[in-house]
């Protein structure tokens, strides 16, 4: 069986900058494309950065059972599709998701031997920088994202693998190196 590989930590500290070079380094990775029911951002195309689906067609699918973990992060909902890991696993191609805490902690009841990754920021000032700098959320999202944010920093010791995302480069080596050293 290939690996699941989450990577955690709260929104702005870096995941998806980290899992770009990852990918770029390690080219076996997959990326499970979530869905949710928040709206794309400009540039995002569905079916690539997120399956975006209405409330209905998302409360359906929990409904029948299609998520390995969903969790409601800031008044919209993301989960992680059957689709998106199964295959891919029984083909033996190591997966990555990048999802929040609460869904972290739903993959690690029920995958236990999945790899869990937990990205800090240096400080919380420095997520609300690069929150308000990616520029992608208005004042009140960002506000509400910091609230979550404080929350989920308190989770940081219940993961084996901690990496904070103070300089990038050195991140991103510390994350490669802890995949690499979990692939089969
Ligand atoms: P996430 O996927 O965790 O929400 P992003 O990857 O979108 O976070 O990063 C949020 C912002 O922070 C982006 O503008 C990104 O360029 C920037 N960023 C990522 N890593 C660093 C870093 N080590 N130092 C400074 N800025 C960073
Ligand atoms: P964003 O709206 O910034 O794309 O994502 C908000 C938060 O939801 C981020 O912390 C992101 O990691 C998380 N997220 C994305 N996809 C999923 C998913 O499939 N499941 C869960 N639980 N969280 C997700």
């Amino acid at each position: 069986m290939a690996r699941v590989f989450v990577i955690t930590g709260p929104s702005g500290v870096g995941k998806g900058t980290l899992i770009r070079g990852l990918m770029e380094r390690l080219p076996q990775l997959e990326l499970s494309v979530s869905a949710t029911t928040r709206g794309p951002r400009p540039g995002e195309a569905d079916g690539v950065d997120y399956h975006f689906l209405t409330r209905e067609q998302f409360d359906r699918k929990v409904a029948e059972g299609d998520f390995v973990e969903h969790a409601d992060y800031a008044g919209r909902s993301y989960g992680t599709l059957r689709s998106e890991l199964e295959q891919r696993v029984h083909a033996g191609v190591p997966v990555v998701l990048e999802i929040e805490v609460q869904g972290a902690r739903q993959v690690r009841a029920a995958m236990p031997e999945a790899v869990q990754v937990f990205i800090a920021p240096p400080s919380l000032p420095a997520l609300r920088t690069r929150l308000v700098g990616r520029g992608t959320d208005d004042p009140a999202e960002v506000e509400r994202r910091l609230r979550v944010a404080e929350e989920e920093l308190q989770a940081q010791p219940e993961f084996a693998h901690v990496v904070v995302n103070d300089r990038l480069d050195e991140a991103l080596e510390r994350l490669v190196e802890i995949v690499d050293a979990n692939l089969d």
